[in-house]
């Protein structure tokens, strides 16, 4: 299997990890690693909810997001990097716990912006859940 590092991209943030993206391309060179780029469209959580939505709904949000990052993507990794881009639906930090075991990835790259002293978080939830149960190396890479 060959060797990967996983970036989990936010749907709603992708003008936010340029710096994520760097850090990620830098270890996918290092490694000789495939870059694989997840990102994870939250599902409707409840059927009630869901049943209000036209049947393609889901689909459509889907493709609409896959078609906005493969342009991103193409424009800031080299050709060189073997790049894949995942879309899923559901939980954000589920889906890239799953993913990285799936892929057994030898690393994670997460963007963390900075957080206000309200919540006095140093990460986000999706990170520090990240950072919590995955069993590979995660690195944190702040947005100042
Ligand atoms: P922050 O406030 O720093 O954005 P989060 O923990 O919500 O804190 O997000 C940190 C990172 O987690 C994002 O930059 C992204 O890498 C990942 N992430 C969050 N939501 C999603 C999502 N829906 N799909 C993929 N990755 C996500």
């Amino acid at each position: 299997m060959a060797k990967t590092v996983l970036l989990p991209i936010d749907p709603q943030e992708q003008n936010l990890i340029d710096a994520a993206m760097k850090q990620a391309i830098t270890q996918a060179q290092e490694r000789q690693a495939e870059l694989h780029i997840l990102t994870v469209v939250p599902g409707y959580n409840n059927p009630m909810v869901a049943s209000y939505f036209p049947q393609n709904a889901m689909e459509q949000a889907l493709d609409a997001v896959d078609e906005k990052l493969t342009e991103y993507i193409e424009k800031q990794v080299p050709k060189d990097i073997l790049t894949q881009l995942h879309v899923k639906s559901g939980n954000p930090a589920k889906e890239i716990i799953k993913m990285a075991k799936k892929l057994n990835a030898e690393m994670i790259v997460i963007p963390s912006n900075k957080h206000g002293r309200i919540d006095q978080a140093l990460i986000g939830s999706v990170a520090s859940k990240v950072v919590e149960r995955a069993s590979c190396s995660v690195l944190v890479v702040r947005n100042v």
